[in-house]
C-alpha cells in the first residue's frame, strides 16, 4: 500500500543532464518547498528512454554521480539511482515513498519532448503533480524566433536575437541543506557498470578530466584568469590549451551556461578582460545555444539531413575498403587527421578545428555519410552530445543549419601548416612522426628518403601512405554534390 500524502510527503527531484547542486532552479524549488526530497538519476536503457550514452560518456558519469553523491551527502541528503523505464520507475518511487510531485529541468531532445508532454498526463492519476524548469540554455527555444515565427537557421541573427534580450537573472545559490527523505531504495553505482572493464581504456580519460560540479567551476575560473584573453587566436590552435574544455561540465549540465554567462560578464564588468575576449568567448555558448534549439525543432537532428535534397546525396558504402577503420584508428596517412582521432581515442575529446577537419575528410575526402562519424564521435567522446554533435556533423557535411559552402572543403595539410605550422600537436598524438622536421611532418610522403631515415620514418611500415589522394577525392565529393543538385533538378522538372 502507498503511505498517505500529506504536507509531509516528499517531493521528487528528477535528475538528468544537471549534475549540480548550483544555478539549479528545479532543486531549489524542491529544496524550498520544505519538504523531504528525493533525489533521483534514473538510468533508461529502454526503447523508449533516451539516446544510450556511448563508452566515454559512460565512464564520465559514474565518476559524476559519485562526486554528486558525495554533494549530497553533504548536505544531509542521499541520491538515489534506478535503472528502468522513466515513467515507471518515476510512478513507483512515487508509489513507495508516497511523493506528492516531481520536479525536474527541461531538456530538448527528442526523449526530453516527449516526456515533457506526457508526465503530467502519467503521473496525475497517481494524485501525482510535475512542473519543469528552465536551466540548461540561456534561452528557451520558444522566445527566439524570426519574424515570420520560425526557427532561425542562420547562427548570426540567431544570435543577435539572442542578444536583444539578454537580461539574465544572475544564477541561483545551492540550497544550504535539504530536508531528507529516509528508507528510500537505492542501486549500487558499481552495479550499473558504466566503467570500463576488460580492456579498461580508461587511462588516458582519468589523465584529461576530473568529472564533477567543483571541477567545472574551477576550470572556469582557470580560463577566465589565463586563457580567455587570448581566446579568439588560440581557439584554433589544437597545439595550445587555449580553449575552456567545459564542453562536458555542459553537457552534464555539471555547471550552467548561466554561472558561465555570468562569470564572463562579471570580468568584463570589472574590466579584467576586454569586452571582445568575453564576447569571442559567449558567441560559442551561443553555438551551444544554436545547436540545441536546432534539435528541438528537428528531433531527428541526428539522423537525418536538415536539408533534405541531402537525402539523395550519391554516398560511398561503409565497407572493408572505403577507409571508415582507418579514420576510426587514426591510420589514415594524414598526420593532422590522425592525430585528432587518436586525441578522440585516448582522452575522449577532440580539438574543435581537427573535429572539422576529421569530420571533412570522412564526409568528403572518403565519401562516407556523416551519420557513421556522429555514430562514432558518440561513443568516444566524452562531450557527446546529441545537438553539438548531430549539428556539427550535418555543417561539416554541408546538408546543415548555417552549413559552410560544399566546395569548402578542409585541406588536411594546408590545414595542419597553418593551425599547426611547428607540428606540436601532430608530435604529441602521433609519436612515430616526431623526429620528422616541421617542413615534412605535414606531409611525411613528400619528405626525401634521407630526412625519413633520419627520423626513423618508413612510409608504409611505421607509418601509412595516404589512404586517399587529396585532390582526386576532392573532386569526387564535388562531383556528387553535382549530382545530387543535378537530380534534384530532374525530380522537379
Ligand atoms: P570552447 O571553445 O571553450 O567553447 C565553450 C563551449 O561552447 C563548449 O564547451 C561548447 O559547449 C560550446 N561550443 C563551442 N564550439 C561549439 C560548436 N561549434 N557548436 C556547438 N557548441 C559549441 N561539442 C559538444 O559539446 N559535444 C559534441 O558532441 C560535439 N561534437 C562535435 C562534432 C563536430 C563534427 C564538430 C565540428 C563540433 C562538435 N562539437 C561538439 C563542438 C565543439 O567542437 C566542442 O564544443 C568544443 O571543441 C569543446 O571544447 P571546449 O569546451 O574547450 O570549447
Amino acid at each position: 500500500m502507498s503511505p498517505s500524502r500529506n504536507s509531509n510527503s516528499p517531493i521528487i527531484y528528477w535528475i538528468r543532464n544537471d549534475l549540480r547542486l548550483g544555478d539549479n532552479a528545479a532543486l531549489v524549488a524542491a529544496a524550498a518547498s520544505g519538504r523531504p526530497v528525493i533525489p533521483l538519476f534514473i538510468l533508461d536503457e529502454t526503447e523508449h528512454g533516451p539516446r544510450s550514452p556511448g563508452g566515454a560518456a559512460r565512464w564520465w558519469l559514474h565518476h559524476s554521480l559519485s562526486r554528486l553523491a558525495d554533494d549530497y551527502h553533504a548536505l544531509g541528503a542521499t541520491l538515489i539511482l534506478r535503472r528502468g523505464e522513466t515513467l515507471a520507475v518515476l510512478a513507483s518511487v512515487a508509489r513507495e515513498t508516497g511523493a506528492e510531485r516531481v520536479v525536474y529541468q527541461r531538456s530538448y531532445d527528442g526523449f526530453g519532448c516527449r516526456i515533457h508532454k506526457s508526465i503530467k498526463a502519467h503521473l496525475s492519476p497517481l494524485g501525482v503533480k510535475a512542473a519543469a524548469h528552465a536551466g540548461y540554455l540561456l534561452f528557451e527555444p520558444e522566445q527566439v524566433s524570426t519574424l515570420s515565427d520560425t526557427p532561425f537557421k542562420v547562427f548570426t541573427p540567431f544570435w543577435r536575437r539572442c542578444m536583444q534580450q539578454a537580461q539574465l537573472s544572475a544564477p541561483l545559490a545551492p540550497p544550504q541543506r535539504i530536508s531528507p527523505a529516509n528508507g528510500v531504495k537505492s542501486d549500487a553505482l558499481a552495479m550499473w557498470q558504466l566503467l570500463p572493464s576488460r580492456p579498461d581504456w580508461s587511462g588516458g580519460l582519468v589523465r584529461a578530466w576530473t568529472p564533477g560540479e567543483q571541477a567545472g567551476l574551477g576550470r572556469l575560473q582557470e580560463f577566465i584568469d589565463e586563457a580567455i584573453l587570448d581566446y579568439s587566436q588560440a581557439r584554433d590552435i589544437p597545439g595550445v590549451a587555449g580553449t575552456s574544455g567545459l564542453s562536458a561540465h555542459l553537457h552534464f549540465g555539471e555547471i550552467s551556461a548561466r554561472q558561465i554567462w555570468h562569470a564572463v560578464n562579471l570580468a568584463m564588468a570589472s574590466a579584467d578582460i576586454p569586452e571582445a575576449a568575453g564576447e569571442a568567448y559567449l558567441r560559442q555558448i551561443g553555438w551551444r545555444e544554436f545547436c540545441h534549439h536546432q534539435l528541438f525543432h528537428w528531433p531527428d537532428l541526428d539522423t537525418q539531413p536538415l536539408r533534405p535534397d541531402f537525402t539523395r546525396f550519391p554516398w560511398r558504402i561503409a565497407n572493408g575498403e572505403s577507409g571508415l577503420a582507418a579514420w576510426q584508428r587514426g591510420q589514415t596517412g594524414l598526420p593532422l587527421v590522425d592525430a585528432g582521432m587518436r586525441q578522440l581515442w585516448t582522452s575522449g575529446w577532440m580539438h574543435n578545428r581537427v573535429r572539422m577537419l576529421t569530420a571533412s575528410f570522412l564526409t568528403k575526402n572518403l565519401l562516407l555519410p556523416w551519420q557513421l562519424g556522429e555514430h562514432w564521435f558518440w561513443d568516444t567522446l566524452v562531450d557527446a552530445n546529441p545537438a553539438n554533435n548531430a549539428a556539427g556533423w550535418q555543417w561539416v557535411a554541408g546538408s546543415g543549419a548555417d552549413a559552410a559552402p560544399y566546395f569548402r572543403i578542409f585541406n588536411p595539410v594546408t590545414q595542419s601548416k597553418k593551425f599547426d605550422a611547428e607540428g606540436d600537436y601532430i608530435r604529441r598524438w602521433v609519436p612515430e612522426l616526431s623526429a620528422l622536421p616541421s617542413r615534412y611532418i605535414h606531409a611525411p610522403w613528400e619528405a626525401p628518403d634521407n630526412v625519413l631515415a633520419a627520423a626513423g620514418v618508413t612510409i608504409g611500415e611505421n607509418y601509412p601512405a595516404p589512404i586517399v589522394d587529396l585532390k582526386t577525392t576532392r573532386q569526387r565529393a564535388l562531383d556528387a554534390y553535382a549530382a545530387m543538385k543535378a537530380s534534384g533538378e530532374i525530380n522537379s522538372a
